[in-house]
């Protein structure tokens, strides 16, 4: 049998026939907001990063140095910041959300381009699409409804959705993640997660979820080459939209 030379300029991925069997299962598509919908880096979230650290340093009365330092902390530990001002200092998250989120989002994305593209792409993923998100409901509908992108998604599962047994979780908590799968009935197995954080990514996988990396928008991709959080590593949503064109899908279900 004569051997097929390898395809070249693809997407890297953990193992071809695995990720193709993982994808074919897929009926329900997970999508973050931030550094995956859209390019967050560009603006954004320096915008909503210096209103945290104001709120932070107002409310808990710190000098800015600490409260910058306080809120990646908090960032870091739990994966968004109000779950720390939350456990560690009581601060509602209602009052959190609306005074770092309740801004102007406009001049931020109207810079945004490919938004009509990103759409069709959006659109074209088989089965249920949801944006899992830690930042606030008000911020998600915002982004959305500024990009026109409200219509393709079946539900949002913001911050303001993520008190779960007893807990504010946010990604990557895998209890968060197992709780929106059932909530759009779905398992573990049949969710394709879409995020550029390595963090969340590996939490997903680790539940038996298909994990994609979009790590294009992001300001400090890790340099490694290997990719143990990611079934799939793609620059966007139009690459991860061109390879699964690429691939055959098998039956739902
Ligand atoms: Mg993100």
């Amino acid at each position: 049998m004569p051997i097929k030379p390898r395809r070249t300029q693809r997407p890297e991925t953990a193992d071809d026939g695995q990720v193709r069997v993982r994808l074919s299962r897929v009926r329900l598509w997970l999508v973050d907001l931030d550094d995956t919908i859209f390019n967050a880096s560009a603006g954004m979230l320096a915008a909503i990063h210096r209103r945290m650290e104001q709120y932070i340093g107002r409310r808990l009365d710190l000098p800015p140095q600490q409260a910058v330092r306080l809120q990646k902390d908090y960032w870091r530990t739990y994966g968004a910041t109000f779950v720390g001002l939350q456990r560690h200092h009581g601060v509602a998250p209602d009052e959190f959300f609306e005074a770092t989120h309740g801004f102007d989002l406009q001049p931020y994305l109207k810079t945004v381009t490919g938004a009509q593209r990103l759409r069709a792409v959006l659109a074209r993923l088989p089965g249920r699409r949801v944006v899992l998100t830690n930042g606030p409901r008000i911020y998600a509908e915002g982004v959305l409804r500024g990009l026109r992108l409200r219509g393709v998604f079946d539900g949002v599962v913001s911050a303001n959705d993520m008190h779960i047994c007893g807990k504010w979780r946010s990604k990557p908590d895998p209890i968060l993640f197992a709780h929106a799968a059932h909530a759009f009935g779905a398992r573990p197995c049949e969710t394709c997660f879409i995020d550029d954080s390595p963090a969340n990514l590996a939490a997903a996988r680790a539940l038996g979820m298909a994990a994609v990396w979009c790590r294009g928008y992001r300001n400090d991709k890790p340099a490694t080459a290997a990719h143990p959080w990611a079934d799939l590593v793609v620059d966007n949503l139009d690459a991860l939209a061109a390879e699964l064109g690429r691939r055959p899908r098998g039956r739902a279900g």
